[in-house]
């Protein structure tokens, strides 16, 4: 069996702990690997390992970790393939998803290249008489990221780059279900001539992530996965004294105008809503359609279901892959099996589809006429399930939203720039899509969501990414008058 070690101080370091879990492939249910789950004494270890290497690491001069960035950003477009192999084999998403999800982590790379730009303080002179005043960013020291099983590369590449650019040393707990794609990224960082210890993996369940809760070496913890474990790391982070990130789960709403492109919408709906099984935070999961476009939208979105190839994610004619897990699988089927005893409209049902037998397939479903008290409406499912409401006016479809527990992503589907203007301004969510059903900001911009989405008031990577990695130093500096020696250099006397 293959076994899943920790990396520290740039390299490979089993488990000590005695205690492991299993790693299965989702396209066939076959257990793979056991990791290590490290103890709270081996995070301590890997922490004061990583704390001497943030000590030299933030001495390096941007120059030199401009240079890494660089090196690792081209290491990463060269092993596009090779990494998207690992994530589909531990989290079962298609390949070319999979290298989706890479190009999209090396473009939060590409950004980290600008650190020297983006490290730039402020400088006042002449605040006071002779006094000039100036600020400086510089790094934490160690901070750590803890993310979740749906985006093994990309999530960790969201914090990491920004993080070891800005010149901390960076403590990554992977989800205990996909931990292999955070290796390979150690080695690809250790190749790209980051010193030892600048990155390092933990491997770990609930006790790891405790330990880093908790070590008061650590200065900052930025963490992705689901709301009440990110309430819970967001609470418990801060009680020790810790800057804290944490992005949680979400319900995204997709409203579609009447006078929208109906053909645009529907692909749309079916691609956000069933890419990567739903197993995204940015999924569309509810399609607000309103008004008369109702029926003829949900005749196009099913029309298109039928087309949808479900196979493992290594064959190239698939175009959704398995859930995660077995016990996932049956949540979500037990979602479809709660959503037509409260009344929804099933038009397709993705427990009766014809999908592999063996992993953790399920067919996609889509319920119509879903109201806002029933489960299916108000839980995260993250799989591949798509409700439709149906309300008579936009004002009925955003207080939709606007009173919905989360507010991580949205999007309307219009051809009215004036209807998609209000929306922006209306809606209760962190990120907007107009006519772009999952709008992830693009590297240069932050991503975060609102209310249960998001607890603390930093969005990751990009400027926001930058300030959360980074404390500012202000310093006001006074210097005698120059010329003060007893030779005359013939500097004006007038200050
Ligand atoms: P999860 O919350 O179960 O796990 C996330 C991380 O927390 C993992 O590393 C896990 O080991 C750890 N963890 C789990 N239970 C814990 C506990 N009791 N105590 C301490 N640590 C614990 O999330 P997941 O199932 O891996 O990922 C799916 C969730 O992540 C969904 O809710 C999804 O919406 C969310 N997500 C959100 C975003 C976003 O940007 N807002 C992005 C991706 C995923």
């Amino acid at each position: 069996m293959n076994r899943i070690a920790h990396w520290i101080g740039g390299a490979e370091r089993a488990g000590a702990s005695g205690r492991t879990g299993p790693v299965f492939n989702p396209a066939t249910g076959e257990q793979t690997a056991e990791v290590d789950l490290a103890s709270a004494d081996e995070v301590a270890q890997a922490v004061a390992v990583a704390k001497e290497a943030a000590q030299a690491w933030r001495s390096a001069s941007l120059a030199k970790r401009a240079t890494v960035l660089f090196k690792f950003r081209e290491l990463l477009a060269a092993n596009t393939q090779e990494l998207a192999a690992i994530i589909t084999s531990e989290h079962g998403k298609v390949l070319s998803d999979a290298a989706g999800e890479v190009a999209r982590g090396l473009e939060n790379a590409e950004f980290a290249t600008g650190i020297p730009h983006l490290m730039k303080g402020g400088f006042s002179e002449q605040a006071a008489t002779g006094v000039d005043v100036y600020s400086i960013k510089q790094p934490l020291g160690v901070v750590a990221g803890i993310t979740p099983f749906n985006f093994p590369a990309m999530v960790p590449l969201w914090m990491c780059t920004t993080a070891i650019a800005a010149g901390n040393a960076f403590v990554l707990k992977p989800s205990e279900k996909d931990p292999s794609s955070a290796l390979f990224l150690a080695k690809l960082w250790r190749e790209a001539g980051l010193p030892d210890g600048v990155f390092t993996v933990v491997n770990g369940d609930k006790e790891a992530v405790d330990a880093i809760l908790t070590n008061p070496e650590i200065a900052a913890v930025s963490f992705v996965g689901s709301t009440p474990i990110a309430k819970y790391i967001y609470e418990t982070g801060t009680a020790h004294g810790k800057r804290v990130q944490a992005l949680g789960g979400a319900k995204n709403h997709m409203v579609v105008l009447p006078d929208a492109e109906l053909d645009a919408a529907a692909d749309a709906a079916v691609s956000a809503a069933y890419g990567s099984a739903g197993e995204r935070c940015m999924a569309v999961s509810v399609v607000v359609a309103v008004g008369d476009v109702a029926d003829p939208l949900v005749d196009a979105i099913a029309a298109r279901l039928p087309k949808l190839k479900i196979g493992a994610g290594t064959d190239p004619e698939s175009q959704m892959g398995p859930l995660i897990t077995a016990q996932h699988r049956e949540k979500v089927a037990g979602y479809i099996a709660q959503g037509t005893a409260e009344g929804a409209t099933v038009v397709a049902d993705g427990r009766e589809a014809d999908v592999p037998g063996d992993g953790y397939f399920l067919g996609v479903t889509l319920l119509d006429n879903v109201k806002p008290g029933m489960d299916v409406y108000t839980d995260e499912i993250f799989g591949p399930v798509l409700c439709v409401v149906r309300t008579q006016t936009y004002a009925e479809a955003l207080k939709l939203i606007n009173d919905n527990e989360y507010g991580n992503g949205t999007a309307i589907f219009t051809r009215d720039g004036g209807a998609a203007r209000q929306f922006q301004f209306d809606v209760n969510a962190g990120m907007v899509g107009v006519n772009v059903p999952i709008p992830v900001p693009v590297a240069y911009y932050s991503f975060g969501g609102w209310k249960a989405s998001l607890f603390g008031d930093t969005h990751m990577y990009g400027p926001d990414g930058i300030h959360f990695f980074t404390r500012s130093k202000v310093v006001t500096s006074r210097w005698p008058d120059p010329g003060t020696s007893s030779v005359d250099l013939g500097f004006p006397t007038n200050r």
